[in-house]
């Protein structure tokens, strides 16, 4: 039986496709730095799997790892649950991390749920914040009942302490040099793992620019109503040369893709500019642009939330507005 104070450590699931880490995984290893800061210094770990992916490394060193344990293997080489699952408990098991952070994709939601069940802890999803508390527990801040209050799990008696993390939470942090080693670590597949296959890849095609990397972003919600209206925002957006994004009633309605959702299960955004168009200002939402520069919200309710967290408000129809603005800029 091993003790609490057995397990040390810090390790972070490098998700990556097709040998390109996503943008995440960096921001992880910057969050996986803070703590181990608060921790005395406990070693950053990036955990890496895939085929013919050891030359990545180098950055995931570069950007906040002291060490990666790298799982190169064809059987690896697309992301499948039972494989990577097998692997990443293993390694647990055998080298006691005291934290295991994942990234609040689906990959990482998958891989989460399956690997806390196999290693016997606990698991906090869709974290927007993390710490250490006194006592040296991983403090996992999430929104709960419908994001009406933000509930900080604790997870006092089990190790790992296993929490996914929304992309956008964190930064990439700065890189650094000369820092610590790759390190392969043995694969052991079982026969029942290769149940799984991956049949096809479909690639979804990426906005010119995304929300997450915007300088401004114009936001539509259910207020606007209609998807013929819906263009009004989206000729806002090309004015203003900001990407467009929205709240969940447009994504139901199918004005929006999954990726331009900004909120508690959308994206996490740090525009300079952010302006809300017809959106009440709900907390799920309001998370997701609690670091934005200047907020701007139209809305014709004068008590609509969205004005509280708003620098500049203007009561209206957006109907009436957005075409006034939209002429107005076409003219600079
Ligand atoms: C677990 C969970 C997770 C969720 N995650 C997210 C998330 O990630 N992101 C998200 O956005 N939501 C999320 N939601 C949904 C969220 O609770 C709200 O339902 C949603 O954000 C409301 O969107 P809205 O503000 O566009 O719509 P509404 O709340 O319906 O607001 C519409 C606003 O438009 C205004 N309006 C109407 N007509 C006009 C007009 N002509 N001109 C100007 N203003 C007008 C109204 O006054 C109103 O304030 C989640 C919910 C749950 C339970």
């Amino acid at each position: 039986m091993k003790d609490l104070g057995d397990w040390k450590g810090i390790w972070v699931f490098v998700e990556q496709e097709e040998g390109c880490p996503a943008e995440v995984s960096f921001e992880l290893l910057a969050a996986a730095r803070q703590l181990s800061l608060k921790r005395g210094g406990v070693e950053v770990v990036a955990l890496l799997l895939g085929n013919g992916v050891r030359g990545l490394g180098q950055d995931l060193l570069r950007y906040g790892a002291d060490r990666v344990l790298c799982a190169d293997d064809p059987s690896l080489e697309k992301y499948l649950t039972l494989p990577y699952t097998r692997v990443i408990s293993r390694l647990i098991l055998e080298n006691n991390p005291e934290i295991f952070l994942l990234p609040a994709t689906s990959v990482g939601a998958d891989l989460a749920a399956r690997v806390a069940i196999r290693v016997n802890t606990g698991l906090s999803a869709h974290c927007t914040s993390l710490d250490i508390n006194p006592g040296g527990d991983l403090l996992q801040v999430v929104p709960a009942f419908g994001g009406k209050v933000m509930a900080t799990i604790l997870c006092p008696k089990h190790r790992p302490q296993m929490a996914t993390i929304r992309p956008g939470v964190y930064r990439r942090g700065e890189p650094q040099e000369g820092r610590g080693k790759v390190e392969e670590v043995p694969v052991h597949i079982q026969p029942e793992d290769l149940r799984q296959k991956a049949v096809e890849t479909h690639w979804e095609k990426k906005p010119a620019q995304t929300i997450e990397d915007a300088e401004v972003v114009v936001a539509g919600g259910a207020g606007i109503g209609n998807g013929e209206d819906w263009k009004w925002v989206e000729k806002l957006a090309e004015k203003l040369q900001a990407a467009v994004g929205g709240t969940r009633p447009p994504l139901d309605e199918g004005w929006i893709s999954e990726e331009q959702m900004i909120g508690q299960s959308g994206k996490t955004i740090r525009p300079k500019l952010y302006i809300g168009v017809g959106i009440s200002g709900v907390i799920q939402h309001l998370v997701g642009i609690q670091d934005a520069g200047t907020i701007i919200a139209i809305n014709q309710d004068p008590k609509a939330g969205i004005f509280q967290s708003a620098d500049l408000g203007a009561v209206a129809d957006f109907r009436k507005i957005l075409p006034l603005l939209v002429e107005e800029l076409g003219r600079k």
